[in-house]
């Protein structure tokens, strides 16, 4: 009997990871018989690790995630454009002749989380994004596709905001503000939050004044990472607060289609996650 191909995804930690469940439940949906595991691998260890995973183990796919997403595109030979201009990948896919290829797929995860899960209604609005990591850098092309009236990115360190705002380099709609400034810019009609704060547990020491009525706070960490500001959120009035849950099952569900060529139904996967995260 021929082994099954095999799968993993690389970080560090790792073994909080929900990958493996999820892609076996989508093989247990498609009928598709695969492995996929974690791998911790250290910054200094990941070439070799994946190389190795590549060469020696079998391995068809692999997703990459903290910290390991900007590190992960120089080992690959190919990058699809939104591996491109993101700078960074959470997809690897073994091509013919033994060559890696690179995708991200958070900025479509997001979006579909966003419009098809959620139901919102993009086009016309103007939001703010919080981060400028690679996260944020594999989300904002994607938001500013959907047709959202502007983008306002704000970063801790500014610097990162306006390379990120250089590099899309959309003027009309795309701008930065400092974090001190937030206080002025008053209510927003959708709230992306892509630092890493919450993963710290660490407050953000927003103004209230960015939330209205109809304000929707959307932060792209999901469990106890994703309470503080999705608590605050509550607390100030937000007309919604959702977590990156539905993300993350969106953006495997892309790895799945890329490796696999089939399009896996997410929904019940995520309600299944939904009821222990
Ligand atoms: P990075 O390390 O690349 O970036 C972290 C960002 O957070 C930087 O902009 C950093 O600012 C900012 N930051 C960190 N701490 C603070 C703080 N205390 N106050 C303000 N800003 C802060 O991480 P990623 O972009 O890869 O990930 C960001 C978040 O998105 C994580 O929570 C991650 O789990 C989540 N994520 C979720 C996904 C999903 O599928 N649901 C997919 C990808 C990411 P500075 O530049 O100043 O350091």
């Amino acid at each position: 009997m021929s082994k099954p191909s095999c799968y993993a995804v690389f970080g560090h930690p790792i073994a909080h990871s929900q990958s493996p469940r999820i892609h076996q439940c989508f093989a247990a949906q498609t009928g598709i018989t695969l492995s996929y595991k974690t791998i911790d691998a250290t910054p200094e260890a990941l070439s070799t690790t994946v190389h190795h995973f590549f060469t020696n183990e079998g391995g068809h796919g692999a997703n990459v995630t903290l910290p390991h997403k900007a590190a992960a595109r120089a080992l690959a030979h190919e990058c699809s454009r939104t591996a491109m201009r993101a700078g960074c990948v959470n997809v690897l896919t073994l091509l013919a002749g033994g060559q890696l290829a690179a995708h991200n797929t958070d900025g479509s995860g997001l979006v579909r989380d966003l419009s098809a899960r959620h139901a919102l209604q993009l086009r016309g609005k103007h939001l703010l994004l919080l981060g400028a990591g690679g996260a944020a850098r594999g989300v904002a092309w994607q938001l500013l596709e959907t047709g959202i009236a502007s983008l306002t990115i704000v970063n801790r360190s500014p610097a990162a905001a306006d390379t990120l705002a250089d590099m899309i380099g959309d003027v009309a709609r795309v701008g930065t503000r400092c974090w001190q400034d937030l206080a002025t810019i008053g209510p927003v009609d959708i709230i992306i939050n892509a630092t890493s704060a919450g993963v710290f547990q660490q407050s953000l020491n927003l103004p209230t004044t960015l939330i209205g009525a109809h304000t929707v706070c959307y932060d792209l960490a999901y469990g106890a990472s994703a309470r503080l500001f999705l608590d605050w959120s509550q607390a100030v009035g937000a007309r919604r607060t959702l977590d990156g849950l539905g993300m993350l099952v969106e953006t495997a569900a892309d790895a799945f289609e890329l490796w696999h060529g089939l399009r896996p139904a997410t929904e019940p996967v995520y309600q299944a996650l939904r009821s222990t995260c």
